[in-house]
């Protein structure tokens, strides 16, 4: 299963967040610690998102391993950002390796990931993507579980849902759809982070001045957090809130 994180905070390197740190996301892709729902690692493609200045973020995603790309050790040494979401897949057997279903999907300011899987896909998700426009199935980002969840929550964003509100439906829609779902959704618009677990393992560790949300803490420092199961968390560089998700 996935390994994803979000950072909010002073500017940092992508190197900073993915690459240094002693269990960097770069080390979750070949040793994670904590795969609950099964696989062993995470090389089936990796992406990350950050805004370069303005609402409109931007992406570098691939296909293959993190660890068999050159071009994003270089790319994250010489990258900042104030705001990051970033992560290294393990599809879902069965589940298509092509760079489109690697996270974070995106549209306008929204950067979306998910780590779990959709329990008796695609049957189960019948009812809930027919609600959906048939423009959006037509055009799903990739055939996985993860995008119909990303055009789930971008067609609530869109009519005007708060993140946390998309993020809580969202999962209480799937879950009653498609019970034992392992569904850790991280979502962000550069300024917010929401993120649920709900299957899956999630800490936080918040500074005064940041917030990071990742599957697992990136290092033995103090300050993390682990999320129980359940939990939504929302955060900004100032506040972070829990509750519990009810379904
Ligand atoms: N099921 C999703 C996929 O295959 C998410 C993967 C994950 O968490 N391993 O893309």
């Amino acid at each position: 299963m996935c390994r994803h994180l979000a950072y909010l905070g002073p500017p940092v390197t992508l190197r900073e967040l993915l690459f240094d740190p002693p269990h960097s996301l770069l080390r979750q892709s070949w040793a994670p610690r904590d795969m609950r729902g099964g696989g062993t690692i995470n090389a089936d493609g990796f992406g990350v998102g950050w805004y370069p200045g303005g609402d409109t973020p931007v992406r570098y995603r691939r296909a293959q391993p993190i660890w068999s790309d050159p071009t994003i050790a270089e790319l994250a040494a010489a990258t900042s950002a104030g705001a990051v979401l970033a992560a290294v897949r393990s599809a879902t057997v069965g589940m298509a390796v092509v760079e489109a279903a690697a996270a974070p999907f995106a549209e306008g300011r929204w950067l979306f990931s998910h780590n779990g899987v959709v329990r008796g896909w695609p049957d189960s998700m019948v009812p809930l993507a027919a609600a959906l426009p048939v423009r959006d199935l037509l055009t799903l980002d990739a055939a996985t579980d993860s995008a119909l969840l990303w055009a789930l929550v971008r067609d609530r964003l869109r009519a005007g849902a708060a993140p946390a509100e998309a993020i809580t439906a969202t999962v209480s829609a799937v879950v009653a759809a498609a019970p034992g779902s392992r569904l850790n959704l991280l979502l962000t618009d550069g300024q917010t982070v929401v993120a649920s677990a709900v299957g899956h393992a999630l800490s936080v560790r918040a500074t005064p001045a940041s917030v990071l949300v990742a599957s697992e803490p990136h290092d033995d420092e103090p300050g993390w957090r682990e999320v129980p199961e359940g939990q939504l968390v929302e955060a900004t560089v100032t506040e972070v809130r829990q509750r519990a998700l009810t379904w």
